[in-house]
């Protein structure tokens, strides 16, 4: 905390681990003396940059670059970049700090890092768009590689943006590598990977579900978020029989109490990935919705809520509301969007929580599969990479199961995602010496 003070989401996710973390290895031979935890909180390296481009009015711009490499024990780097204004080290560290223990999840040979910038894309042009992305890159490529460090997308960055960073680190480097994943389908992508987060925190959802027997079918689902995570999970949520009557952005959410079905989602998608507009304009189209300007979601009476937008969006008495109102499930798509006051709520009721770490991974997963692909230079198909994700998210879920399950027979997924996470990385860095 001393060293770290200024970085308070940083010290929550830390934080976080190490009230799991720190029981489990007590007393336990092989990890004494070795710093094991000290060691992990610390990056393996840290690099911020600076990034000068020059806007449509031809006035020059300067932002901040980062990328934060946290853990290479286990595989290269491996974590997004995030685009965003409140980008800041801290909130990297933390990224790039639950990255570490949700790719070692995954059962794939991946590190963790994360990155990004205080880039605001809101109102930038498709030009100046690709501008920044390509002197974004015209530092971070002397960074990375296929064997190295291997970024992604996250808030901010989609197809578009790791086209433009993809086109340049090619054109640096003169080399077609699989360096960062959530590339377009015809130059190295994988199917499913666009869908892949959000489904996968359906199919854990599901699985939580299971162990108390019963499932989405006939659910009201709360979700927050209109981006990538928040529209593949209305998606897989409404497929498998759940009603989905939210979606948000940072300005508002609307409520349809008929449902988000496909067509209505499909303008979702046309609102946010064509247009770039706002969620207030859904209402426009269904004027049997509302709109609550100002607002998230946690007040709507649901049976299962999947946060999906950003850290901390979800408070303590936020969590009251859910589940007063009769949420049994929370499974976040979200990084940590549950603030602690929260997730204590969560758990002094018993109801089904998964932290981020475990239900989000299937994004990052099926990246994973995306740089296996690249290197095997052949493509799976849909259903066999869809498979696969499932297939994943089911054994995230066991080993949660496995380290998490209280003498009472309630599973504490947070405890379960941390120490099964945390046992594999350790070992690893044991094995290869203090270095
Ligand atoms: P997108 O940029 O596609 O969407 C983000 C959504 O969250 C938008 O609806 C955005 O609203 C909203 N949002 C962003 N910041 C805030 C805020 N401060 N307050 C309220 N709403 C906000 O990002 P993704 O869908 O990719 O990511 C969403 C979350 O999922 C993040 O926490 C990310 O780290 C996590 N995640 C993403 C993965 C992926 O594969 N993409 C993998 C694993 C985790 P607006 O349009 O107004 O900005």
């Amino acid at each position: 905390k001393q060293t770290n003070g200024h970085e308070p989401e940083f010290i929550q996710a830390v934080q976080e681990v190490a009230e799991a973390v720190i029981p489990y290895i007590e007393g336990k031979e092989k990890y004494n003396g070795t710093k094991i935890l000290e060691r992990m909180v610390e990056p393996e390296r840290v690099i911020m940059f600076r990034v000068s481009w020059i806007d449509d009015k031809g006035e020059t711009q300067v932002n901040r670059g980062y990328r934060i490499e946290m853990n290479s024990a286990i595989g290269p780097y491996k974590g997004g970049l995030r685009f965003h204004p409140s980008v800041n080290l801290s909130i990297l560290k933390f990224l790039a700090f639950e990255q570490v223990f949700k790719n070692s999840l995954t059962t794939l040979p991946m590190g963790g890092g994360k990155g990004g910038s205080d880039f605001n894309p809101k109102g930038k042009s498709d030009i100046e768009i690709m501008r920044f992305c390509q002197a974004f890159m015209s530092e971070l490529f002397r960074h990375i590689g296929p064997n190295t460090d291997v970024p992604a997308g996250d808030i901010g960055v989609g197809g578009r943006e790791i086209g433009y960073m993809f086109g340049m680190y090619k054109k640096l480097r003169n080399e077609f590598t699989g360096v960062l994943t959530g590339k377009g389908i015809t130059w190295g992508g994988s199917l499913i990977r666009p869908e892949a987060t959000g489904y996968g925190n359906v199919y854990f959802a599901h699985s939580m579900l299971k162990t108390q027997g019963t499932s989405f079918e006939g659910k009201t689902v709360v979700v927050s978020g209109s981006g990538n995570v928040a529209q593949y999970a209305v998606e897989k949520a409404t497929e498998l029989g759940g009603k989905v009557v939210t979606m948000s952005d940072s300005s508002g959410y609307i409520h349809d109490t008929d449902g988000i079905d496909a067509d209505k989602l499909a303008f979702v998608m046309e609102i946010k990935n064509v247009n770039r507009g706002r969620i207030s304009e859904y209402v426009d189209k269904y004027t049997s919705a509302t709109y609550h300007e100002g607002e998230r979601p946690w007040n709507v009476t649901c049976d299962i809520a999947l946060p999906c937008a950003t850290q901390n969006e979800l408070n303590g008495d936020e969590a009251k509301a859910l589940v007063t109102n009769g949420c049994m499930c929370v499974s976040e798509g979200a990084n940590m969007p549950s603030t602690p006051e929260a997730i204590e709520v969560f758990h002094a009721k018993k109801i089904l929580f998964a932290p981020g770490k475990a239900s989000n991974a299937g994004g990052v997963a099926t990246s994973g599969l995306e740089m296996t692909q690249n290197s095997l230079r052949y493509n799976w198909t849909r259903e066999e990479v869809d498979a696969k994700l499932k297939q994943i998210m089911i054994d995230i879920h066991e080993a949660c199961e496995k380290y998490g399950t209280d003498k009472d027979g309630y599973i504490d997924y947070v405890k379960g995602a941390n120490i099964a996470g945390f046992v594999k990385v350790a070992d690893a860095m044991i094995a290869q010496g203090v270095v």
